[in-house]
């Protein structure tokens, strides 16, 4: 549709012109920093950043109904640029002139409702949002999004060449980083930093495909953090991990599409999201902050935190109730099917407990909550979730695992429904599925495949004497007929069919 197909008063607000006047906060010392140049950690103090907009109030002139109106007209628009992430220009990136938004397909992923078995079974309502919909397959597009368009927006505006954007991953930060530097071509290239051996074949496989230098290093994912934090300081490189502040921004609008969704009205709902790196839920919790800050909701849901007990240090932390007492302490993590989270120190931990306080103090003590599950869980869980399916990954399989403990441990209100984070699709961890169906797993997983999940595929073996068709080496229609009879009744007899 054009603009001139819409209402006459929300037509002049369609098109977003760049506007705010956005700068870098330190969440330790307060101080603020401009954003002309990338910056990723406070350079008076060290701590983690965030992005904020000075002139954020500017916004409040317009009602939150009328910005409702303005986000539902502008998803029938045809203007790339405004199609996924930036939907949402005015909330998280609104200095960027559209031409320098890089859309590649992002955001705007299906929200599922799962069938009645599967509810009955969690113990409510719930849905799947599925953000492994996305162009490289997780979440982590629609931060990528952001950070690259403002790479871009500064490689116009300044000039820069010669950009090298570098990050660790657990494998779909180093997917996505990697695809979007392959679209911006001009000036850009990509290198990932991997953990070797703990990103499965298909996450190995992007980069390597998108044309990336991939680099393993021995340990695990918080290894390779360092690696990436140390080159940062010492070379010339963009960080597109979530330490980058951009990264968050982006992410914001998985909150912005499910109040779209839910047609604004979030409170009965309890948002479950993985944490890793602490970098999605610190962007969930934001997004929904600002959107109760403009009047575009008018309450707050629940949102609620999953980890492995084998990667829980954000778990442990607030399991003391009492706020000045709680000490942050990484945990050494143990191998986990929720492989993209198993993370034992958070980059966005600062983050998370800022947020979290404002959060709590509006939406109460149960207004966010942490809890943890195990491996079995994890894997029982994602499992059951597609044979209904649905597409889930493993951290899918984690938040399934920790809405249903989280209902039976009566932690919310039973006349809540859920909203699931799927962060990947299911094939990027097909490894962990084939563990399980030919009980594979290592011992230190402690996951024990349960019959009734696991699947195999039947061959159909004809005996000595019955002719196979084989490539090359067609069989004549009287051998074919004899292998279809013996092919048809081990298939009748497999099934169980009954003769027509
Ligand atoms: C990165 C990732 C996570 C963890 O998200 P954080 O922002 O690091 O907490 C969970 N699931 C998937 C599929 C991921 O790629
Ligand atoms: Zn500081």
């Amino acid at each position: 549709m054009r603009v001139g197909d819409f209402p006459p008063d929300v037509q002049p607000h369609l098109i977003p012109a760049p506007g705010g006047d956005y700068q870098y906060e330190c969440l330790s010392c307060g101080e603020h920093f401009g954003i002309d140049q990338l910056l990723y950690t406070c350079p008076e103090c060290g701590s983690v950043l965030l992005i904020q907009d000075r002139e954020w109030d500017r916004l409040k002139s317009i009602p939150g109904t009328m910005w409702r109106r303005i986000f539902d007209c502008r998803g029938m628009l045809s203007v790339p640029a405004l199609r996924g992430i930036y939907r949402f220009h005015e909330l998280l990136g609104s200095i960027l002139p559209l031409e320098d938004i890089v859309y590649l397909g992002e955001g705007q992923t299906p929200v599922i409702a799962a069938n009645e078995r599967l509810s009955l079974w969690a113990g409510i309502p719930l849905h799947f949002k599925n953000d492994g919909q996305n162009p490289s397959a997780s979440f982590k597009d629609r931060g990528m999004a952001s950070a690259f368009s403002y790479l871009s927006y500064l490689i116009r505006k300044r000039g820069l060449t010669d950009v090298l954007a570098i990050c660790a991953s657990t494998g779909d930060t180093s997917a996505s980083a990697a695809l979007y530097a392959s679209y911006l071509v001009q000036g850009v290239k990509s290198a990932v930093l991997l953990p070797q051996g703990k990103v499965t074949p298909q996450q190995l496989g992007q980069p390597l495909g998108s044309g990336a230098s991939v680099i393993e290093i021995p340990g695990v994912f918080d290894d390779c953090m360092k690696v990436v934090e140390h080159l940062s300081e010492h070379y010339a490189v963009a960080l597109m991990n979530s330490k980058n502040a951009w990264r968050i921004l982006g992410q914001e609008s998985y909150s912005f599409e499910i109040a779209q969704w839910f047609e604004y009205d979030v409170r009965q709902l309890v948002i479950v999201v993985p944490i890793g790196n602490a970098g999605n839920i610190t962007a969930v919790l934001q997004g929904f902050l600002k959107l109760l800050d403009l009047g575009i909701i008018d309450g707050l849901p629940t949102v609620l935190g999953v980890q492995s007990h084998h990667a829980n240090p954000v778990f442990l932390y607030y399991l003391e109730p009492d706020r000045s007492r709680r000490a942050f302490r990484p945990v050494d993590v143990k191998p986990s099917v929720a492989q993209a989270a198993m993370i034992g120190n958070p980059v966005s931990m600062p983050r998370v407990a800022h947020l979290v306080e404002r959060y709590r103090r509006i939406a109460g003590d149960e207004g966010f909550q942490v809890l943890e599950v195990t491996e079995q869980e994890i894997m029982d869980a994602m499992l059951l979730a597609n044979r209904n399916g649905h597409i889930s990954c493993t951290q899918g399989g984690e938040c399934l695992a920790g809405i249903r403990r989280a209902v039976q441990e009566r932690r919310i209100d039973p006349r809540s429904a859920a909203v699931l984070d799927a962060t990947a699709h299911a094939l990027k961890f097909a490894v962990f599925q084939e563990k399980y169906f030919s009980d594979s797993f290592e011992p230190e997983y402690e996951v024990t495949p349960r019959k009734e999940l696991q699947n195999r595929p039947h061959l159909i073996a004809p005996p000595e004497g019955i002719p196979r068709p084989s490539q090359g080496a067609p069989l004549d229609a009287s051998d074919f007929q004899r292998f279809l009879r013996y092919s048809g009744s081990e298939i009748a007899r497999l099934l169980g069919l009954k003769p027509r």
